[in-house]
């Protein structure tokens, strides 16, 4: 669903797709290092993806995030970090697709 308007939007690493930015979960550099973004400083380098683990490891495989942020990706971390934050999500009543979901 796209709306225009307002809503700053950014484009999902994985899919490609641009989405309303507060619906996609946003990556970050600490120290060097590609981590999720799990605060709401969205200072510096960038990059997002929908919140859906298809988006996630297919940016992953295009290292779309050491492009991106410019920073080494430790995919295991990476991968722990934003399932966690998927199922605090989802927790919390926001739109996201655990692993054993379909995606879009
Ligand atoms: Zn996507």
């Amino acid at each position: 669903m796209t709306r225009r308007g307002h809503v700053p939007q950014r484009q999902c690493a994985g899919c490609g797709g641009r989405f309303a930015k507060h619906s996609l979960v946003r990556f970050t550099v600490t120290r060097s290092l590609a981590m999720v973004d799990t605060g709401l400083r969205g200072e510096g380098r960038g990059a997002y993806t929908c919140p859906d683990p298809d988006c996630f490891e297919r940016a992953l495989r295009k290292k779309a995030f050491e492009r991106r942020l410019k920073a080494a990706v430790d995919a295991g971390i990476l991968r722990h970090d934003f399932e966690h934050l998927l199922i605090t999500l989802v927790k919390n009543g926001k739109k996201a697709n655990l692993r054993d979901s379909k995606g879009v």
